[in-house]
């Protein structure tokens, strides 16, 4: 069942592990196929993913298909999924970068980089609730009708795209972003945008 899809969620979570995305049994993946979901299982490590470390589950979160139990973080893929017709893959990652402003209560609200305010505007930080847990997914849902990519406190970030390859470029890029923000520090702190070059910029979108 859903095996071309299992097959780009291995790729892809291949992708993430030698990129450092996405650390040891950490994280999670899935793809929305109709009113189905194929998501990653509880414990796999997403570099080293099998077609049988997939489950295929409802949007109530019951396993349909698959032997392992399916991933914790289940609740918060689903809730994205009913949120946003438009959102079809997403990938959950406890990225360096992402998660050192997560785990400092930080969100990246900064206006620095021109293409990151166009593609995403900010990435908002959703309140802790215990991993797992649906109150995890209310929290982190509040904040997926207008961002795509959600730091979650004390936690990491999620991120999501019409495909796989367009949710793991999100995270990828804004990941990329955390650090240039980090190392900006460093040289003296990042040059905001002003009001005016930040209006410019959404008037792009236009
Ligand atoms: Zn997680």
């Amino acid at each position: 069942m859903f095996e071309e899809i299992k097959d780009e969620i291995i790729k892809y979570g291949k992708i993430a592990g030698d990129r450092n995305l996405t650390p040891g049994i950490s994280g999670n993946i899935s793809v929305r196929c109709g009113d189905k979901i194929v998501i990653t299982s509880s414990g796999s490590a997403n570099s080293f993913l099998t077609r049988d470390d997939m489950c295929v589950i409802d949007f109530d979160g019951n396993l349909i298909d698959g032997t392992r139990k399916a991933s914790s973080e289940k609740f918060v893929h689903i809730e994205f999924y009913k949120k946003r017709s438009d959102i079809c893959a997403i990938c959950h990652f406890h990225s360096p970068y992402l998660t050192s402003f997560a785990s400092s209560g930080i969100s990246i609200s900064e206006k620095v980089l021109p293409e990151i305010v166009f593609m995403f505007d900010e990435i908002p930080l959703a309140s802790y609730a215990i991993p797992g847990s649906k109150l995890l997914a209310q929290e982190t849902a509040k904040y997926f009708d207008k961002y795509s990519v959600v730091l979650m406190q004390n936690h990491g970030a999620i991120a999501g795209g019409k495909d796989l390859k367009e949710a793991y470029l999100n995270i990828e890029l804004c990941e990329t972003y955390a650090q240039t923000l980090l190392l900006s520090k460093i040289l003296g702190g990042a040059k905001m945008l002003s009001e005016e070059q930040v209006k410019e910029i959404y008037s792009l979108k236009n």
